[in-house]
């Protein structure tokens, strides 16, 4: 078995590897490390060995370990439920699966009473599969201008999506190729609480597909932890 920084050690060669391919450097994609169902001292052992942000998809979760993981930034990679977003406003620096004007009045809400602005993007599943979260890629644009025109204390800073599985990740480059396509469209609105800088995309599993396509933001989680064991009691 690897060790947590050997794993890390790798996925920052391939990053820099696949990076190159698409002409572009490897420094230029955030490796966020998914901490979900990991021990605290994983999590800390993580951080020693280099990761600067780490994704968690449940409010508990965070809730439950973020006094107790070494400076980092959070991420918010899950579906939020509009009633927990109170729970963590102060605590991530960016919400990466806002995929509702509803969600995105309440995260508006919660950062103005901290007084402070929240890095959100809007998550789209161009792939329309019913039981995954995201908007549909031609409601997005419409979500976007409501968002700018009401949510002040909300930053626009991108995109993410969940490709759908598959068994050769090739076949999804399209997929991400579309969102990619959408965010250099949005990217180009000029407004003062937008500003693109992040497209994230890309898991253990097809991480190289979405870099190729154009992701900035990888967010992975077995390739570096090992596989999860859900049975277990966190
Ligand atoms: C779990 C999770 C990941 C990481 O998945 P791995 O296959 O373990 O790399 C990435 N993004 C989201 C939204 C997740 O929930």
């Amino acid at each position: 078995m690897q060790t947590i920084k050997e794993n890390i050690e790798k996925i920052e060669k391939q990053k820099a590897e696949y990076a190159a391919k698409a002409g572009r450097d490897g420094s230029d994609i955030l490796l966020v490390g998914v901490t979900k169902t990991r021990s605290v001292d994983e999590i800390n052992e993580g951080i020693d060995a280099g990761l600067t942000d780490i994704g968690e998809n449940k409010v508990q979760e965070i809730m439950d370990k973020y006094d107790f993981v070494k400076p980092v930034r959070w991420h918010m990679i899950g579906h939020l439920q509009t009633n927990k977003v109170k729970y963590i406003i102060d605590k991530v620096s960016m919400i990466h699966s806002v995929d509702s004007y509803k969600l995105a009045e309440e995260i508006n809400k919660r950062a103005a009473q901290h007084n402070m602005n929240m890095d959100i993007l809007i998550q789209v599943n161009s792939a329309q599969e019913e039981s995954k979260f995201g908007i549909s890629t031609d409601e997005t644009e419409e979500l976007i201008r409501r968002i700018l025109e009401n949510c002040t204390h909300i930053r626009l800073r991108g995109l993410m999506c969940i490709a759908p599985y598959a068994d050769n990740p090739e076949d999804i480059r399209v997929y991400f190729a579309e969102v990619k396509k959408l965010y250099d469209q949005y990217a180009k609105i000029e407004h003062e609480r937008l500003d693109f800088q992040y497209l994230s995309m890309g898991m253990s599993h097809d991480f190289e597909a979405a870099i190729l396509e154009g992701s900035n933001l990888i967010r992975v989680g077995t390739a570096i932890f090992g596989e999860r064991d859900y049975s277990k009691k966190q």
